[in-house]
């Protein structure tokens, strides 16, 4: 395999081979094909895109480029997973996870962590003190074999070739390619080992996929690559304009994912819950559809089981569920809103810069982050307000950060007259 030469055949449009793709993907994973080729072959393919049949190739090469794991063989049940394209405010997986095992479901999955604007599950866990986010394989099956649930971050040996590509990626302005995109998240789902999946793809400002066309396109690719792995996907899109819920932040999120729990979660983050849960159920070994998975999982949630299921999770993995030992910021400012009116727009994108500049985010992997900054939308679209009254509280480490921040989030928001409905699930498909 010369890679000059499958670089230049991809530049010029031509399809590449199965074998050529495999053997490309092993020797970058080797050290054989440097970082510089690797980043001028996905820039071929981020404009020349690939074929329907170079998509499975990539996401077949990148899983066996490290370990596999059966889970569903070795727990002898479906198990299930879910995974979410990335968003702001999105601790779906807290919520959902302790749901979906209260139901009797097997829920086991490896999550990642925030880079850029987008927050990931494992920094947010880990604001729990003591939570333990860095189990082993051995660890994590025997969890959800005890207790029916566990979270954990990806092994180094899963796709270790999407850890290396998507932090190249990342770098050289080719993380926004739907095919990329789709590899990526499916080759880890293949190797982690989930029976049934459901993808959560956010469409909005605040997400990769910008308009539905896209999210629908995204969709059906990774449909395409379920299908093949014999895996059963459903795709749900779902609205990213603004913030999922109210809280931005890891322990603020935490806190909100735990309130859900207790039946006091905001409206648009608990019905994206019960939605989530009813078609992991409906995609489970119960044997119930959508309609039974929501009535299940509205009971988990009213009866307490969800959120014991969520203290016994979090105990099993070294943390304290109780939310009262959450880390908490120093400072917290009001922000009052400048006019009266409805919030017309709150634009995901930026609050998650602003929580970011207070320390929640970081721009570079590795960096160390704040788990107790960040900021609730007290007010979100369609709501109103009057001049004056607490858009939003922010949540510092000190005056300076609260003050500059105060004003970014200002520019976030939009405030006039009533805006249309817009709906948070944009279309399921499976
Ligand atoms: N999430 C992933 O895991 N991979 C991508 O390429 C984009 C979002």
């Amino acid at each position: 395999m010369h890679a000059a030469e499958l670089i230049e055949r991809k530049r010029n449009g031509e399809e590449l081979s199965a074998a050529d793709v495999r053997e490309f993907i092993a020797a970058y994973v080797r050290g054989d094909v440097p970082d510089y080729q690797a980043a001028a072959f996905l820039m071929a393919v981020w404009f020349r895109g690939l074929t329907p049949a170079e998509t499975f190739a990539l996401t077949d090469a990148m899983v066996a480029s490290g370990e596999t794991v059966d889970l569903a063989t070795r727990l002898g049940r479906r198990v299930v997973d879910k995974h979410s394209t990335g968003g702001v405010g999105d601790k779906i997986t807290i919520a959902v996870g302790p749901v979906v095992a209260a139901c009797g479901v097997p829920f086991g999955k490896m999550s990642g962590r925030g880079l850029g604007h987008t927050g990931g599950t494992l920094d947010k866990l880990e604001s729990i003190p003591g939570f333990r986010v860095e189990l082993t394989t051995e660890e994590l099956v025997e969890q959800v074999r005890e207790i029916g649930i566990a979270v954990a971050g990806q092994t180094e040996d899963l796709v270790p070739a999407d850890k290396r590509l998507y932090a190249l990626r990342d770098v050289t302005a080719t993380i926004d390619q739907i095919s990329l995109i789709a590899a990526s998240i499916m080759s880890k789902k293949i190797a982690a080992g989930a029976s049934a999946v459901v993808l959560d793809i956010k469409v909005g400002e605040g997400a990769f996929m910008r308009t539905v066309a896209d999210a629908r396109e995204l969709a059906r690719e990774m449909l395409a690559l379920g299908e093949q792995a014999g895996m059963d996907v459903v795709c749900m899109l779902t609205d990213m304009d603004q913030p999922l819920g109210r809280a931005v932040g890891n322990a603020l999120e935490v806190r909100e994912a735990w309130e859900t729990l207790s039946g006091r979660g905001p409206a648009d983050f608990s019905e994206l819950v019960v939605d989530a849960a009813a078609q992991l159920l409906a995609l489970s070994d119960l044997g119930v559809d959508e309609g039974e998975g929501r009535v299940r999982a509205e009971q988990a949630l009213g009866d307490g089981s969800a959120l014991a299921a969520y203290d016994s999770w979090v105990r099993a993995q070294g943390g304290d569920p109780d939310p009262d030992r959450l880390p908490s910021a120093p400072i917290v400012r009001l922000v009052p809103a400048p006019a009266t009116g409805y919030v017309r727009e709150l634009a995901a994108r930026e609050v998650a810069v602003v929580a970011m500049e207070l320390g929640a985010g970081r721009e570079v992997a590795g960096e160390p982050i704040d788990h107790a900054v960040g900021v609730v939308c007290l007010r979100k679209r369609a709501e109103e307000v009057a001049a004056g009254d607490a858009l939003a509280e922010i949540h510092a480490r000190d005056e300076a950060a609260a003050e500059a921040a105060e004003a970014a989030l200002l520019a976030a928001y939009e405030i006039g007259d009533e805006p249309e409905p817009r709906p948070l699930v944009l279309d399921v498909i499976r």
